[in-house]
């Protein structure tokens, strides 16, 4: 006997048609690239976004059709998630970060027929769009009068130009609700990137999910400053969740520095703010010196990278917000795990606490996990045997676009390639990359436990420790330290700090100091490259 309830598609056009219409006059706020501030609300954001639906029907782009962008976050960004995506296309966010060669490849691999692009992005696309036979039409999101003229790229109208003269009306189609919606591609440290593909029903319910208290708790109370950018997953997911639930969003744009973001969030009194550990740590570098507080901010997620306990508690002690460690990647939209404390834990010391709070968190529900051996044999929850971690469920990719990379699924289950702990709880605790892991004579050591305990040192900026080739050993870690500017510390100091803070075996066998360690296009350290930096290296004593 089926149920007798309607069946109503999920569709991410009913998501902004919500905020329309119980949340129409909650702001949208979006610092642009030409530097100024821009306000409107969600009833405005929805009209436009129909306008977007109608200039891309009139273009006479086919289902299914990719829309590309490259762009900060911004209301024009916004309109397109929903203009694109509502009327049936996918919008394919490219991350600008990316090499040119890079940029080209993906937009011909995912056969883009548009390109919309902020305006900082001018110079790229006029070294790509030659090797871009796929898109027919580049639109630039400025105003008309602010067209670049002479800029060599064929086919190219302002975004206002574009939208100005379309109806506000549209009618959003329903259709198959796994029908593709965004897409994104991984940023391929190795070979070429693939894409994750989402549709309407997994973003749906990846917003629903992402709203939940013990997710990113999101309301209608709530001013959310999504740092975490647009061009990689869809800005976990915000985009949408705020839709539904009203929440005010303000946009950073290109101004990603401490002080930008904190002016943003001091004026526009955000309450709740997500980003990648690099970007707080401008933040937090800009505000400690001048002895800056916040007034209204409450709560940030940090994800992306391991987030340092030297930031947890910067951020909980020195200026009462609470931090939220959330894991997830890519192919998992990216929401898997989000770290709040149970009841249970409030009698527990501050120490304690913050053991807690370091690891990536308690699983959403609508995504499994398990830890498997090398062999594939299930391993305890018990908070101490490392395994790789394996996921499942409605918003984790099932394959890649155009089955790149053939089959990546093992019994169903989808292989993070992170290492990670999970303790009686559930709590689960990323240890490393599986390829960035170090063997050391039998034992696993943990570069992000390594890692974190030289950023807790007041002169260290930055910190990443790899493991280094070692006769009797295999491996022994080292780690490359940048310092903070004008600080001091010498490589016996750094060694000495971490006594009694780990075990003995797991205690680097050397501090490297560098002026910098690379990063990749989502601000990941790229260790592959600092290890060929690192490669004329012995370790001491060899
Ligand atoms: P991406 O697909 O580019 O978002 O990268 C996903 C990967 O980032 C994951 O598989 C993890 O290795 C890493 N990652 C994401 N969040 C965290 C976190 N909170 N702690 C440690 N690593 C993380």
């Amino acid at each position: 006997m089926l149920g007798l309830m309607q069946n109503q598609p999920l569709m991410i056009s009913s998501l902004i048609e919500f905020a329309q219409r119980h949340h129409a006059d909650a702001q949208i706020v979006s610092r642009r690239v030409e530097g100024d501030i821009h306000r409107y609300t969600y009833r405005e954001a929805a009209d436009r976004s129909r306008q977007v639906a109608n200039a891309l029907d009139a273009m006479g782009l086919a289902f299914s059709d990719r829309v590309a962008t490259l762009a900060w976050n911004g209301y024009r960004h916004f309109e397109l998630y929903y203009g694109v995506s509502g009327s049936g296309r996918v919008v394919h966010t490219i991350n600008p970060r990316l090499h040119p060669d890079q940029i080209a490849w993906i937009a011909n691999h995912a056969e883009d027929r548009v390109l919309c692009f902020d305006m900082s992005f001018l110079p790229l696309v006029q070294a790509v769009h030659a090797r871009c036979p796929t898109i027919r039409q580049y639109v630039a999101l400025c105003d008309a009068d602010k067209l670049p003229e002479g800029s060599g790229i064929p086919n190219l109208i302002s975004y206002e130009a574009w939208i100005g003269g379309q109806s506000t009306r549209y009618d959003w189609p329903v259709f198959d609700e796994n029908s593709a919606s965004s897409m994104c591609y991984t940023s391929g440290t190795t070979g070429n990137p693939k894409a994750a593909l989402y549709s309407h029903r997994s973003t749906t319910l990846h917003a629903y999910a992402a709203a939940l208290p013990d997710v990113m708790s999101l309301s209608a109370r709530d001013a959310v400053l999504p740092v975490v950018p647009m061009f990689h997953v869809n800005a976990w997911g915000i985009p949408y969740s705020a839709c539904l639930t009203g929440a005010k969003l303000v946009f950073p744009g290109p101004a990603l520095d401490g002080k930008s973001i904190y002016e943003l969030i001091e004026a526009e009194k955000v309450t709740y703010a997500a980003g990648v550990p690099t970007v707080w740590q401008m933040l937090l570098g800009h505000m400690k010196p001048a002895n800056l507080t916040f007034s209204t901010l409450k709560r940030t997620v940090i994800g992306g990278s391991a987030c340092p306990p030297a930031m947890i508690a910067a951020f909980n002690d020195d200026y009462g917000v609470e931090v939220l460690h959330a894991w997830g990647m890519t192919e998992m939209s990216p929401l898997g795990t989000l770290c709040t404390l149970k009841n249970k834990h409030d009698a527990l010391s501050a120490e304690d606490k913050m053991k807690i709070r370091l690891k990536q968190g308690r699983a959403i529900f609508g995504v499994d996990m398990k830890i498997v051996s090398d062999a594939g044999d299930e391993l305890p929850w018990d908070g101490k045997t490392f395994g790789n971690l394996l996921v499942k469920g409605p918003w984790i990719v099932r394959e890649y676009y155009k089955g790149e990379g053939g089959d990546p699924l093992v019994d169903g289950w989808f292989p993070t390639g992170d290492v990670a702990t999970i303790d009686a709880d559930g709590y689960m605790q990323i240890t490393d990359r599986s390829k960035d892991v170090i063997k050391s004579g039998g034992e696993w050591i943990s570069s992000i436990d390594v890692e974190n305990i030289a950023v807790a040192h007041p002169a260290v900026a930055m910190a990443a420790c790899v493991g280094m080739p070692h006769p009797k050993w295999d491996e022994r870690p080292i780690v490359a330290v940048v310092k903070k500017p004008g600080a001091e510390v010498s490589r016996e100091e750094l060694l000495k700090f971490y006594e009694g803070k780990t075990a003995k075996w797991q205690i680097p066998d050397d501090v490297v100091f560098v002026d910098a360690i690379p990063l990749g296009a989502t601000g990941k350290m790229l260790k592959t490259r600092l290890r060929e930096m690192l490669k004329d290296y012995t370790l001491p004593g060899l």
